[in-house]
């Protein structure tokens, strides 16, 4: 595979040298097939508030946009300065999943701005993808003050709209960013360091989903961006497959 110089110095800010095909020779991660659980991994739980459950899958974009702008489901709308609904190509091939907005994304309204964001755009062009290629949205739309863990009942109260996005994206590859997005989106507890290297499928849709970890992270523990390299290809090759 060529590289443009523009991958190249995304490489170099990810701490990545030299190309390498390591996921074609690392020993084969734990895989499931795509639509599979592992006994581990719990059934999906019933959705909070069928009502709401319903008619939000039953929301085009347009609708569900307005929805999440307007919504007081979790007391998190009284600290928000706007809630944060997602960006990018809604037919996208791969859509990054995070956890919740901070206080950047919470004041300019768009996910994954700012250094971490910077970081992640950079991933993204390592791997050949640019930033309006793909969708990216978070748990949860509106910032947790303080920037503490989302809440289960806040994860719950919000959990039908991000459902919503990624039934009418259908992306071909999901890329759970951090512990939280990653847990949340497949329902289990496990730590991201087991979670990595193996790639899930989302709910029914069998989508499959590769965990990573999250730039804001990397950003603090530099020697992990060698492991969101692997985890890049390896969510690359499974995108491929796909095709
Ligand atoms: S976090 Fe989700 S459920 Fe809570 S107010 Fe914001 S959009 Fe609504």
């Amino acid at each position: 595979m060529g590289l443009s110089e523009r991958q190249r110095a995304c490489l170099r800010e990810m701490d990545i040298e030299v190309w390498e095909r390591r996921m074609a020779t690392a020993a084969a991660p734990a895989t499931h097939p795509a639509g599979t659980r592992s006994a581990s991994e719990p059934a999906a739980a019933a959705p909070v508030e069928g009502d709401h459950a319903a008619r939000v899958a039953a929301m085009q974009w347009d609708e569900l946009e307005r929805a999440v702008r307007t919504c007081r489901r979790c007391p998190l709308h009284e600290t928000r300065t706007q809630a944060v609904f997602g960006v990018g190509n809604r037919r996208a091939e791969w859509m990054i999943i995070g956890e919740a907005p901070g206080a950047e994304e919470d004041r300019q309204g768009e996910p994954f701005v700012g250094r971490a964001g910077q970081l992640l755009n950079a991933m993204l062009t390592a791997i050949g993808l640019k930033r309006e290629e793909v969708y990216i949205a978070n748990i949860l739309k509106s910032r947790p003050p303080g920037n503490r863990d989302p809440r289960p009942e806040e994860e719950a109260a919000c959990r039908d709209y991000l459902e919503r996005q990624i039934r009418l994206v259908r992306p071909r590859i999901i890329l759970a960013v951090g512990r939280i997005a990653a847990q949340n989106l497949m329902r289990v507890d496990t730590p991201i360091g087991k979670m990595r290297g193996r790639v899930y499928g989302y709910q029914e849709l069998g989508t499959p989903v590769v965990v990573t970890y999250h730039p804001a992270y990397l950003l603090r523990a530099p020697l992990e961006k060698r492991k969101a390299w692997d985890d890049l290809l390896l969510a690359k090759s499974v995108c491929a497959e796909t095709a």
